[in-house]
């Protein structure tokens, strides 16, 4: 490996027009450590893990040194946030560059908690090393889940400390992802009436992720279809495993497709699909189920900004746009209805599949079942003595069910093959979760490796049972999660 530790950072967004971002440096840190590193990711982007575990990377993932190639900037977009519109922009990261990853691709190499930026508003432009921690083990639980998503690289300790309720540990987090461009990023453009830049911003779009469509016979119209699929099917694969992503702002909803900005996020133990964590969404906006509708709504958001591009007849536009829109309803009932399948065991597809589903669920509501244990118990020769195989209505499903899987072509054997593969054993539990950052921001970085090493096989059970058990009810009922941190 070369002594540049195998950067090979482009920057073709900055080379976009100046109202695409500002440069802007991110600024040093007292006393860098490293507190997690992912040599695995780190691998994988051809970079030296040798090199990078240490103090080499402590000083480029804190930002105090700037590896070769970078030219840091923070990006401007806006967004709805909560359904009111604003101007944001990266207030507390700064993207170094894409980093050209030997099997080709190119991705984001960002720095989160970097200092302030043009964009910082109030901000003092930093983060805080539990949140960031949090986003580490949860996105790369997700990305071993087989869900799209931002992963992470690296959490640096600043040595600083953050000024919050009170003073925390602070902590930079380098996050890898396909890019950074969300719908706030078109909003930003269309809101000040600068159509094309928002075409611009489409091209890039176009050429960065859907090189294929830019043949189309509308690329513009190809991509927002893309785009809403990839939405679809990314809600669809979030509820499968019980995911709040609980902050679903037009901001945070990326063009790649991925999962982004893991603020308030929570796993579901017990089911219900009201369910809400973020201390912050009183009226339930962003609950469990509320998400494909609130995806909808984001991709209306993005729609707007595209209709001038669509179609020169206004109407046309109109139609075209609500049309490329509403697909997600069938492609998420597809997404979803396959998922589900999959957990169920079930191969092919019968007319009684959906009603065998939807009672599914209903009794895993009424009778305040673990949401993903429940589904690792019906994978069981001997049923558990819980919820929902305790319920009076249990055994009448169970037959049904029983009866639907023998029939079909491999019986249950196939049925057993389809469930390992699709349910979890280990998912980031939100008590396990906040145990192991509680004890990594007292120093022992232990139960959080545990941790992160249990859900790099998520469908293996783990030796340590605790890691699959659900929190008690008043855990549960009291556990609240916090953005903005
Ligand atoms: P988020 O809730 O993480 O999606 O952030 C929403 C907006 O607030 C983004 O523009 C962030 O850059 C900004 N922001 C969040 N925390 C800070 C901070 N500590 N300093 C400056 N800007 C921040
Ligand atoms: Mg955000």
């Amino acid at each position: 490996m070369s002594p540049t530790a195998g950067w090979r950072l482009e920057n073709s967004y900055a080379r976009l027009p100046e109202s695409f971002f500002r440069r802007v440096r991110p600024t040093p840190v007292r006393s860098p450590r490293l507190v997690l590193f992912n040599r695995e990711l780190c691998l994988a982007l051809g970079l030296d893990a040798d090199l990078l575990d240490g103090e080499v990377g402590a000083r480029i993932f804190s930002g105090n040194e700037l590896p070769p190639g970078a030219a840091p900037i923070a990006q401007a977009y806006a967004g709805h946030q909560f359904g009111a519109f604003t101007f944001l922009g990266d207030g507390r990261a700064v993207i170094l560059g894409e980093q050209i990853t030997p099997d080709g691709q190119r991705v984001d190499i960002a720095l989160k908690g970097s200092g302030p930026t043009p964009f910082s508003r109030h901000g003092d432009g930093r983060a805080a090393l539990g949140p960031m921690l949090r986003e580490y083990v949860v996105s790369e639980a997700m990305h071993h889940l087989g869900i799209p998503t931002t992963r992470s690289l690296a959490v640096v300790a600043t040595g600083e400390d953050v000024v919050r309720e009170r003073f925390l540990p602070g902590a930079v987090l380098t996050r890898v992802a396909r890019s950074h461009i969300r719908v706030g990023t078109f909003q930003y453009f269309w809101a000040r009436g600068e159509v094309e830049s928002v075409r611009l911003l489409a091209d890039y779009t176009l050429q960065r992720h859907f090189p294929d469509l830019r043949a189309a016979q509308n690329p513009y119209l190809a991509m927002l279809h893309a785009v809403v699929q990839a939405q679809a099917e990314l809600v669809a694969a979030w509820m499968l495993v019980g995911f709040v992503h609980g902050v679903m702002n037009t901001d945070n909803m990326s063009l790649a497709g991925e999962t982004i900005d893991y603020g308030p996020c929570a796993f579901l133990d017990t089911y219900r699909s009201g369910a809400v964590f973020s201390s912050i969404d009183l009226d339930g906006r962003y609950a469990y189920a509320q998400q494909p509708g609130i995806a909808v709504w984001n991709l209306t958001r993005l729609a707007e900004t595209l209709r001038p591009l669509l179609d020169k007849d206004p109407q046309q536009a109109v139609d075209a746009a609500r049309a490329a829109v509403e697909a997600f309803v069938p492609a998420f009932q597809t997404a979803w209805h396959g998922g589900m399948a999959r957990k169920l065991g079930l191969v092919g597809r019968r007319a009684e599949d959906a009603a065998l589903m939807r009672d599914w669920l209903e009794l895993l509501e009424a009778s305040g079942a673990d949401f993903t244990n429940a589904f690792r118990g019906l994978m069981r020769q001997e049923l558990p003595q819980e919820p929902p195989f305790s319920h009076p209505d249990f055994p009448a499903w169970h037959a049904r069910w029983q009866a639907r899987v023998a029939d079909q072509e491999g019986g249950r054997t196939a049925a057993r093959t389809l469930m390992r593969a699709a349910n979890p054993a280990v998912i980031p539990r939100n008590q396990r979760v906040e145990e192991a950052l509680a004890a990594a921001v007292r120093g022992d970085v232990r139960p959080l490796e545990r941790l992160l090493t249990a859900l790099r096989t998520p469908f293996v059970e783990p030796a340590d049972p605790a890691l699959m058990a659900p929190a008690p009810e008043e855990f549960q009922r009291t556990y609240r999660t916090f953005c903005g941190t």
